[in-house]
């Protein structure tokens, strides 16, 4: 065997990053992947000229310039902006909440009504000065109408649970607006890379320093590659790693339904969220609209979302980060503090709800904690 200075666990985001910026540094890294492909989650493959997102609807969204530029080495971006819009029993409203929601709902036209709308509804329920849960936290910000129509279903759904045990920065996600804008996003920077994100990772793998199989689970090998690398990055499941020695930390899953249709344009927008609490999927992307209509005439590509409930073996899509779960989780990082070999990076490993800015960025920050 090679003599390599780091194996990587997990051709995503983070893997890849750490790998692309080791490289550079002059280290010898050896990448493994247990599914087909690399990329993660972020992983985009073409079908019928499309770019098809294999794992849901990603959007690269950042404030910080320099993760901007950094992306940017990869692949070049276009000027997509997110602006979903939710059904609510078959009628539509704009996301996030701002002005034209306002509208829609209550047909008020002036900043001023509309934050009087959502005051008055406010003042009929008991809310604590520090929002206890999602529930509270939603109605502070929008109050009921937006709740029950546009968060409750859609967040119960998304998390099988019911909205007064959920945490309530998992809604502060999503902006609240008093202007006409749709923008799903804050941030300074927005868009898709043009090509899709496989690319990205392709690139950032590149090089002759880097050695990458696809198809190869750690677990299969584990003692054997503690004793063959001097220091392993580990981005899947923390509690995985360790056994669930203390437990299993809560993951939420979900099931993609693709389907490929002989039309044009199906839904007219990329993203179309299903609010409602009877419709089982949350939401339906329609994946040309990622890059403004590309792709062969008459054919579209559409991906039904459903929340799933994980077990082992399941794909742990999003990490429960609420109390509990966030406590069993300090544990392991404990634990892993003592493992002096092993980095734990990525949404998985460092149990986060991490956005692809904020990968980076963290992938960024452990190279040069690392190397420099
Ligand atoms: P991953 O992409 O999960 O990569 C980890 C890799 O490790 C995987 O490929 C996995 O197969 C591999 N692996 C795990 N265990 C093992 C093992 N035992 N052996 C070998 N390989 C292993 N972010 C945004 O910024 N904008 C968005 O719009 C957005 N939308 C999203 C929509 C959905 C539905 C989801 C689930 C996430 C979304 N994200 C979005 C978040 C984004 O996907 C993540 O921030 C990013 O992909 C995380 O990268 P990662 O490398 O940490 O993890
Ligand atoms: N959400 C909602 N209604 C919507 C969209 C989102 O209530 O139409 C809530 C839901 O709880 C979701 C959270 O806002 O989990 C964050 O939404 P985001 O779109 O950021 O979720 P992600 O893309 O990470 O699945």
């Amino acid at each position: 065997m090679k003599a390599y200075d780091y194996l990587v666990v997990g051709a995503g985001l983070f893997g890849a990053v750490f790998a692309h910026e080791a490289a550079l540094r002059g280290k010898r890294i050896k990448v493994i992947e247990k599914r087909d492909h690399v990329a993660g989650n972020i992983y985009t493959h073409k079908v019928d000229g499309i770019q098809v997102h294999q794992y849901g609807a990603h959007i690269f969204h950042t404030s910080d310039k320099k993760i901007w530029d950094y992306v940017n080495q990869f692949a070049e971006f276009n000027r997509f902006t997110n602006s979903p819009v939710a059904n609510y029993k078959g009628k539509m409203y704009n996301l996030p909440f701002n002005m034209n929601t306002f509208n829609e709902l209550w047909g008020t036209k002036t900043p001023q009504e509309a934050a009087e709308k959502i005051a008055e509804q406010k003042s009929k329920v008991e809310l604590t000065q520090q929002p206890r849960n999602l529930e509270e936290q939603a109605i502070s910000l929008v109050g009921t109408d937006i709740y029950e129509k546009l968060i409750k279903g859609y967040t119960e759904k998304q998390w099988g649970d019911k909205a007064t045990n959920l945490p309530s920065f998992i809604i502060r996600r999503l902006p609240v607006r008093f202007t006409y804008d749709n923008n799903y996003f804050n941030d300074t920077y927005q868009g898709i890379p043009i090509g899709g994100y496989t690319q990205i990772v392709e690139k950032m793998l590149d090089s002759p320093l880097i050695d990458v199989e696809t198809g190869i689970d750690f677990f299969e090998n584990k003692n054997q590659y503690l004793k063959d690398f001097p220091k392993i990055v580990f981005t899947g499941m923390i509690d995985q790693y360790f056994d669930y020695c203390f437990g299993e930390l809560g993951y939420r899953s979900l099931r993609f339904e693709s389907e490929e249709l002989d039309v044009d344009n199906y839904q007219g927008n990329a993203v179309v969220n299903y609010t409602d609490s009877e419709t089982p999927f949350t939401r339906i992307i329609e994946h040309k609209h990622f890059e403004f209509g590309n792709g062969d005439k008459g054919k579209t590509i559409i991906t039904r979302e459903y929340p799933a409930k994980w077990k082992r073996g399941d794909e742990p899509y999003y990490p429960i980060n609420d109390v509990q779960n966030n406590s069993l989780f300090k544990e392991y990082a404990d634990l892993a503090k003592k493992e002096n070999k092993i980095i734990f990076g990525g949404r998985l490993g460092q149990y986060r709800y991490f956005d692809m800015h904020q990968v980076i960025h963290s992938a960024l920050v452990t190279v040069r904690n690392e190397l420099d």
